[in-house]
Parts: structure tokens; C-alpha cells; sequence
């Protein structure tokens, strides 16, 4: 194989791969589009860069401007799914009136007026101003990481790329009239390893991004209740404690409510387990809702719930169950016959001194025995006592 040939199956035979690559990706998530965008892309470019090199029967004219037309549905794939990714609508308009406008100067200096330096200007000129605007799309994101600052930087150089290169080419190495020696000039040969080094380095960063989304979304299903949506024993235990502790370092008062759904055994045998369901998922919404954003809800087990609030003492947290406990005791629930009511009981505790959420949780469960053992659908609170040496351990604290 001489060396010509195989820098001309480097780009190809790379891109190909990763189009291979994002396509399986985008196979088992057919729901993130902008991988498929992304093959497109790859694919695009592997047979732009084919048809640099190979002359189909159409001549070599039309097989070039082929193969720049390749190119820039690549560009144009690559752009929309990188501003895709951060759910943005990719200004197709202003990207596709620079691709246009590349091609047309393209087709004017191959048809009308032979001119190979002008030909790769407009081109490259088109393609360098849209990764400028793909720049622009992914500065405007909030809460920006160090992938979306990779691509950023990425889009930059690209730009630059595109922009700067061909015309220091020129500048330095005179311009071209035909497609004699073209090939093995210092534009085509920057050209071919650019184009390498930033499809494996785009790529790189698109795969990191992926891997990343995927590695945060096992984290959070581990920590959610799949039938609820609320947390699971495992995220209430890590979210509330790390809340308490919080309101602990700012002084802030915090209360936890220990919330079981009444008689639900009993539910369950009368109307089956999918209704049971059902029940869970309205007190659960119930819950969440009450709960917003400042305080952490979850379910513990079957039909036991715990929320702590932040900022929150003993009355205020009264009022809380018991808007919940109200309001949902007077809900008709889908799949039960319309004058079915279902009921919870509550506990509640209000942190007292340094309590830990373990702590809390046994006074909170214990209020919550006796709201069972008096009847249930009520709300108790649990009285504790500050330790005698404990305000005076406080009030000696240097400030
Ligand atoms: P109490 O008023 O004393 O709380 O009585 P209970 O029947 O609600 O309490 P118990 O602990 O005896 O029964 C809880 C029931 O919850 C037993 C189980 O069948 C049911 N359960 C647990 N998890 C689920 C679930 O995910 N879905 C459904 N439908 N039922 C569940
Ligand atoms: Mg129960
Ligand atoms: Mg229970």
C-alpha cells in the first residue's frame, strides 16, 4: 500500500468506525436522537472523503461537489446534534443558510469560474462560521461542566480550523489552480490530520458525555422508588441526613413525619394488588406535592413514607401531616368503588439538640405506633425533652 492511499483511508476508515460506534450507541438508546445525528454525521463525512479520492461516472466536477455536499450535511449533522444534546433547537435557518451559502460559492468557482483557492475558501469559510454559531448555542446553556466547556473549546478550534488554516495555507504555499498536486499540499495534508485528530476527539467527548449520563442515571435510579417516584429508603437516608445536617450547621430547626397507610393489608385482599398500587402512587403524589422542593420525601417500604422538613418545628409540621392526612383521606382513587376512602397515620418528631436522623426516625415511628394503637388516621407528635446539661452546654459555647 503506498502512502498516498493509505492517508486517504485514514479519514474514512475512521470515521466509518465511529459512525459504527454511535450508531450502536444510539441503538440501545433510541431515545438520545442526537446520537443517531451524530452516525450521520461520520457517515457523512467517511464518503465525503471517498469521493475526494475516487471519480465516479458522473465526472470528476460533479463528484467533488458530491463529495463537498457530503461534507456539509456532515458538519450540519454534527452541529445539530451537538446543540441537540442540551435539548436546544439547533438554528437550522442561519446553519443552513451558511451551508448553502458554501456550496453555492463552491459550485460557482467549479462551473462558472474555475478557481480551486476560492473553492476551498467558501467551503471552509461556510463550515468554520457554523461552528462558530454551534459556540454561541452551547454558551448560552446553564450549568456548564467540563464536557460542555470541552466542546465549547472544541467548536473554537474547529472555527479556527476552518477559517485560519486554508488561508495560511495559501499565504504561505500560493494558491491552487487544479487538483494537480493538491493532494500532497501542505492545505490537504493539514486538512486530512485535523480532520482526524478532532473526529476522535469530538467523538471522545461525546462518548465521556454519554458514559457520564448513563453512569448519573443508574446513580439516581439506585436511590429512586420506581412505583412512586418519591426516594427510596437508600436516597431518603443519604438526602435527609445530609439536609439535617445542614439545618444543624445554620441552627435551622428540622422536623421528620412517619407516614404508613392504614389497613393496607386489608386493601390489598379486598381489591387486588394493582389497586394497592394505585393507592401508593396518589399518596405518594400527595406527598410530594405538599413536600416541594425544599423537603426530602420518600418510600421507606410497602406503604410507609417519611418526609423531613427543613426549617420546620413541631407546629408547623402538624399542620403539614395533617393538610396531607386530610386531603388525601378525602380522595376517590381510581379502580376503587367511589366511596372507598383510605387513610394514613402520622408521626412526627422535631430534631431536639443533636439528634441524628436515626434518632429522629424512632421518635417520629414511635408517635406513629400510637396514632395506630388509638384508632389511626390521626397525626401524633413526640415530646422530647432537651437534656437537662444540654442549654447549658449551649449557652457556655463561645460564640
Ligand atoms: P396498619 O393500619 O396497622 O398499618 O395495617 P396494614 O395492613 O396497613 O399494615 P401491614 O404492615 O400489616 O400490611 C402492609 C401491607 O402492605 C402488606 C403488603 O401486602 C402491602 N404492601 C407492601 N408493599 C406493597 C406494594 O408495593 N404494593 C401493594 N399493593 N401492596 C404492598
Ligand atoms: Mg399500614
Ligand atoms: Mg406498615
Amino acid at each position: 500500500m503506498d502512502n498516498q492511499l493509505f492517508i486517504a483511508l485514514l479519514n474514512p476508515a475512521i470515521s466509518l468506525t465511529l459512525a459504527a460506534a454511535f450508531l450502536l450507541l444510539w441503538l440501545y438508546r433510541r431515545r438520545r436522537s442526537h446520537l443517531l445525528m451524530v452516525a450521520v454525521a461520520f457517515t457523512g463525512s467517511a464518503i465525503g472523503f471517498m469521493l475526494q479520492y475516487f471519480v465516479l461516472p458522473v465526472g470528476l466536477p460533479v463528484s467533488r461537489l458530491l463529495s463537498t455536499l457530503s461534507f456539509t450535511i456532515a458538519v450540519l449533522a454534527l452541529a445539530g446534534a451537538v446543540i441537540a444534546r442540551y435539548g436546544r433547537t439547533p438554528p437550522w435557518g442561519q446553519m443552513g443558510l451558511l451551508a448553502l451559502g458554501g456550496l453555492a460559492g463552491f459550485a460557482w468557482f467549479m462551473f462558472v469560474e474555475q478557481h480551486l483557492t476560492w473553492r476551498v475558501f467558501s467551503i471552509n469559510f461556510a463550515f468554520g462560521g457554523i461552528c462558530l454559531v454551534v459556540a454561541a448555542e452551547l454558551k448560552a446553556i446553564s450549568g456548564r461542566g467540563a464536557i460542555e466547556r470541552m466542546m465549547i473549546a472544541l467548536a473554537l478550534l474547529s472555527a479556527a480550523n476552518f477559517l485560519i488554516r486554508p488561508v495560511a495555507a495559501m499565504a504561505l504555499y500560493g494558491s491552487y489552480q487544479s487538483y494537480d498536486g493538491f493532494y500532497s499540499s501542505f492545505y490537504w495534508t493539514t486538512a486530512v490530520l485535523s480532520h482526524a485528530v478532532f473526529s476522535l476527539l469530538i467523538a471522545l467527548s461525546l462518548f465521556t458525555d454519554e458514559a457520564l449520563v448513563m453512569m448519573h442515571k443508574l446513580h439516581s435510579d439506585s436511590l429512586t422508588d420506581p412505583l412512586s417516584g418519591l426516594l427510596n429508603r437508600r436516597g431518603f437516608e443519604a438526602k435527609a441526613s445530609a439536609l439535617l445536617e445542614t439545618c444543624a450547621r445554620m441552627n435551622l430547626p428540622a422536623a421528620l413525619i412517619a407516614a404508613d397507610l392504614d389497613r393496607f393489608k386489608a386493601l390489598n385482599d379486598r381489591y387486588g394488588h394493582a389497586a394497592g398500587d394505585r393507592v401508593i402512587v396518589e399518596f405518594a403524589a400527595r406527598l410530594r406535592m405538599a413536600a416541594g422542593t425544599r423537603a426530602v420525601a420518600g418510600r421507606l417500604g410497602g406503604e410507609e413514607f417519611a418526609v423531613l422538613l427543613p426549617m420546620t418545628d413541631l407546629a408547623a409540621a402538624r399542620l403539614f401531616a395533617d393538610a396531607v392526612r386530610t386531603v388525601f383521606s378525602s380522595a376517590e382513587i381510581d379502580g376503587l368503588p367511589p366511596e372507598t376512602r383510605v387513610t394514613a397515620s402520622f408521626g412526627i418528631a422535631a430534631r431536639a439538640g443533636d439528634e441524628s436522623l436515626a434518632e429522629l426516625t424512632h421518635r417520629a415511628d414511635e408517635a406513629l405506633y400510637h396514632v395506630k394503637r388509638g384508632g389511626r388516621d390521626g397525626v401524633r407528635v413526640s415530646y422530647q425533652h432537651v437534656p437537662e446539661d444540654l442549654p447549658s452546654m449551649v449557652m457556655l459555647r463561645p460564640a
